[in-house]
């Protein structure tokens, strides 16, 4: 646990040997249990232990309702007994909550701090003048009443307080702590009617009490399950379906992570790529609080974290309390996460990702869910590789081979498409670069067609590096290359073709030798000319623009004497 030193842990040990002996002697010098038998007492111990494996499950929280048995005992035994009651229920309650031998040192913190809010509850109550042979109906109330609220509102303050302790960030008011209390409240009148029923009928009262409440639990837990379970997978099969429809990897990355929301409660959650080479994973996603963040976070190497070891052990990992996970975490993870639920994603059972949701929330994530979000992970994998399939594809068959420019079918969709914007009024202007290079034909000849083909990628990266933004390039053909360059008028046209010419002009361009033997290395000066045209001020219409530029291209430049710049009229 972050915060939580061997300092720390050392002291917690010390203070306990300290509290746990003084507060069973204080509390039995103070109350001493009289038994008329061992029965009851053991029955109630037993009772006790065995609903801290019976936690009510209500709507994803679990809640641990043992007030009752520890009040009847209280009123039937005194504090002593209480006390004993309390510490030997800590044990299984701390097990169930995930305590393990690294978090050893929660045994004795629990324990000083259970026993410190019993003898105070108990001395209140006393206090009050109360007595545990109290007969007087609703003295007994009140005082019971009191007690309760003593180990609610003490426990809470504990909590809150150590919370801050080692910076888990509880908050001091939380939906899920008040239902707890609610719970613990109401187990007020069931704990009285418990103490009542033993007064008069003995053991048998643990079985009239006992048995409905632990039916109550377990038919909750199983309806609540079923109920889910099948409401879920009918999500998870529509999520599916919409996944695959899916042709951009950044639609389907979105619509994973909206849909995850809708299953379940999600504060957090990222989408890591596996990366074999480095063995690290890179965040794809990162979704916070409503909101798609930068994923501009260090990578996570193999084995660090959960998410990291969730890559190595291939399997998922469920964490409904801070305190179950908060050893492991390495690196980046916010401060007020409580439950975690991390899964690898696969495709043809190799890991190719690894999700990690996580929620505010204490218990916010129910077993059952496990093997569901994994389906959808799966649908997920599929999706996404369908998606990045379609868009390689699409790229091939926009994009020219040999310089990876637009080619010439997609810079005629987009020149149509852009004329449209023209004549609706979305667009002032359109004008259109028409780029030539000069004696192409004899550096072929004289060179070979390999070192024509590097200058051909060179120009290309020139004329990217020069246009950028500002407009559509494509390579039109052979050695011509199309501009469009959107809201921009002539004058504007010109002078980046200008830019353009005399920047090829001033390059010198290097390749091999290409019809040589020795295929040595040579610069290799070459020109171009551009012819240029605007719409509407030359044309309104698509192809004629081309035409325009065309013309200018060979009757304003080349004719007149090549490397220069042309408009169209
Ligand atoms: P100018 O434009 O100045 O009139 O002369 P030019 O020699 O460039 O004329 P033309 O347009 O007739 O020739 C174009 C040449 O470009 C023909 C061909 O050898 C060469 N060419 C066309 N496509 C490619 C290509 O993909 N790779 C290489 N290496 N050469 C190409
Ligand atoms: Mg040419
Ligand atoms: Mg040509």
């Amino acid at each position: 646990m972050e915060g939580v030193s061997s300092k720390i842990k050392w002291a917690l040990w010390l203070i306990w040997s300290g509290v746990f002996p003084a507060g069973l002697y204080y509390s039995y010098q103070f109350d001493p249990p009289s038994f008329d038998s061992w029965g009851l007492p053991l029955c109630l111990i037993a009772l006790a232990v065995l609903f801290s494996f019976f936690p009510f499950t209500v709507d994803n929280t679990t809640i641990f309702i043992i007030h009752w048995i520890n009040l009847a005992a209280f009123l039937t035994y005194g504090l002593f007994f209480e006390v004993i009651i309390m510490q030997m229920v800590l044990i299984p309650l701390l097990f169930r909550s995930g305590m393990n031998l690294k978090t050893i040192y929660r045994y004795a913190l629990n324990s000083s701090m259970m026993l410190v809010i019993s003898i105070i509850a108990g001395a209140t109550y006393y206090f009050f003048g109360f007595s545990v042979t109290e007969d007087s109906l609703w003295k007994i109330t009140a005082g019971a009443a009191l007690y309760i609220m003593i180990h609610i509102i003490f426990n809470h303050f504990y909590l809150y307080f150590f919370s801050r302790i080692v910076k888990n960030g509880f908050p001091f008011f939380s939906r899920d702590t008040l239902f707890d209390y609610l719970a613990t409240l109401l187990s007020m009148p069931y704990g009285l009617a418990f103490y009542f029923l033993l007064d008069q009928i003995g053991i048998a009262a643990a079985f009239y009490l006992g048995l409905p409440f632990l039916a109550v639990a377990i038919v909750l837990r199983l309806y609540n399950n079923s109920e889910q379970v099948n409401e879920d997978l009918g999500k998870a099969g529509r999520i599916g379906h919409q996944l695959a429809a899916q042709l951009e990897v950044n639609e389907v990355l979105d619509l994973f992570v909206e849909k995850l929301t809708e299953l379940m409660p999600v504060d957090y959650a990222y989408i890591l790529d596996v990366e074999q080479e480095d063995q690290k994973l890179t965040l794809l996603r990162r979704f916070e609080n409503d909101k798609i963040e930068s994923t501009n976070l260090a990578p996570v190497l193999k084995g660090e974290g959960i998410s990291g070891q969730v890559w190595v052990s291939g399997e998922p990992v469920l964490h409904n309390k801070k305190i179950e996970w908060n050893e492991k975490v390495e690196g980046y993870m916010p401060r007020d996460i409580e439950s975690i639920l991390s899964l690898p994603i696969k495709r043809n059972s190799k890991i190719v990702a690894v999700l990690l949701v996580a929620s505010k929330r204490k218990n916010a994530y129910r077993p059952h869910l496990v093997p569901i979000v994994d389906l959808l992970c799966s649908y997920f994998a599929v999706a996404i590789q369908n998606a990045r399939n379609h868009q390689t594809t699409l790229t091939k068959s926009e994009r020219c081979a040999l310089t990876g420019l637009y080619n010439y079918r997609y810079f005629d969709e987009r020149l149509g498409l852009e004329f449209e914007k023209l004549e609706k009024g979305n667009l002032k202007e359109l004008s259109l670069l028409l780029v030539d290079i000069d004696h192409f034909k004899k550096i072929n000849d004289t060179y070979g067609h390999q070192s024509g083909n590097d200058l051909l990628r060179s120009l290309a990266s020139i004329l990217h590096e020069r246009i950028g933004d500002k407009g559509i390039l494509a390579r039109y053909g052979g050695e011509e290359f199309v501009v469009l360059l959107c809201d921009t008028p002539k004058n504007e046209a010109l002078i980046l073709a200008e830019n353009i010419r005399s920047t090829v002009e001033q390059t010198t361009f290097k390749t091999y030798h290409d019809l040589s033997d020795k295929r040595e290395a040579i610069h290799v000066e070459m020109t171009v000319s551009i012819g240029v045209s605007t719409s509407p001020e030359d044309t309104d219409d698509a192809q004629n623009l081309m035409r325009n530029a065309d013309r200018a291209l060979y009757i304003g430049a080349k004719r007149a004497g090549r490397n220069r710049v042309a408009a169209g009229v």
